[in-house]
């Protein structure tokens, strides 16, 4: 399962899920899995090593999620 967006791997084709780096090793993260997620190919594409965006409504940079830190529920 995608931890960004919960999609099963299973409806994803052929393809097997990337394992992203939450915190990206451009940024100083580690290829430790408590810094690992598997990630579907469409979420691991946009995120890249991105750690923050823009919220479209505020205009704020706002953190991305992190499936380690944060709850889904939440997000
Ligand atoms: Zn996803």
């Amino acid at each position: 399962m995608c931890e960004y967006c919960r999609m099963p791997e299973s409806n994803y084709l052929t393809v097997p899920f990337p394992i992203d780096h939450i915190i990206a090793r451009q940024h100083g993260g580690s290829t430790t899995l408590d810094n690992l997620a598997l990630s579907c190919l469409h979420d691991n594409t946009h995120k890249g090593p991105n750690i923050a965006g823009i919220d479209p409504v505020s205009r704020r940079i706002s953190r991305l999620f992190n499936p380690r830190r944060d709850r889904w529920v939440r997000h």
